[in-house]
């Protein structure tokens, strides 16, 4: 194949324990899917379920990396994430066949301008430019999955510069890991190297230019970032 200048790079990630790396398709991003993250952000769960929206692939940025501090924002939040890497492609996926879709899981930080997230919500317009920009998708090598995955239950938390900010439990998901694999295959066709970043628990507040981030979920790599 020929084109008019070189194609872009497929965006890949590090597999822990294998030389090959999982080629990225693209981002699906599940948004207040921990009920008290949604009563945080003035939303009340009990009456509004957890929904989707998406980030490009290119935004992807590896563990232990410094980023830049993003243009047109002044209120710049990490939301740390368990990240479903899709192995297998799928629609209308049972909840109960959902994990057979799985090749393995990540820890993610969907980076939120959140000033131009409040306005487009305010204004009823897209949230791309709050969610969807350049570097905004910060990741760990995937940990194939196992028995001992954090499918149902691990904790999950972000220090900022050592102080604890959020913690919380994959437990208290609103749409488990089968769940949002079934939900999410009923509105696009699922194919391999789709990432699903399953939502953040409360605690999410403003970082700084030098602020050092790390975050975890039980059984996976520690997610490492500095704001240069
Ligand atoms: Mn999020």
């Amino acid at each position: 194949m020929a084109y008019v200048f070189a194609a872009p790079e497929q965006a890949s990630i590090e597999v822990n324990g294998r030389p090959e790396r999982f080629p990225v398709r693209r981002i699906f991003c599940v948004g207040r899917n921990y009920a008290a993250h949604a009563r945080e952000m003035g939303q009340d769960p009990e009456r509004e379920p957890p929904f989707f929206f998406t980030k490009p692939a290119d935004a992807l940025v590896p563990n232990h990396s410094t980023i830049p501090y993003p243009t047109r924002t002044q209120n710049l939040h990490p939301e740390i994430e368990l990240v479903v890497a899709i192995g297998k492609g799928g629609s209308n996926i049972a909840p109960t066949q959902a994990l057979d879709h799985v090749f393995g899981y990540a820890v993610g930080n969907d980076l939120t301008r959140r000033d131009l997230q409040f306005e487009a919500r305010d204004k009823g317009r897209p949230w791309d430019t709050s969610k969807a920009f350049d570097r905004s998708a910060v990741i760990t090598a995937i940990t194939p999955a196992t028995a001992r995955s954090p499918v149902f239950k691990g904790r999950i938390w972000l220090k900022v510069n050592g102080e604890l900010r959020q913690q919380a439990d994959i437990a208290d998901l609103i749409w488990s890991v089968p769940e949002i694999i079934a939900e999410l295959s009923t509105l696009f066709e699922l194919a391999p190297g789709d990432l699903i970043y399953t939502g953040t628990p409360a605690g999410v507040g403003a970082i700084q230019h030098g602020d050092r981030l790390e975050g975890g979920v039980d059984g996976l790599d520690n997610l490492i970032t500095t704001i240069g």
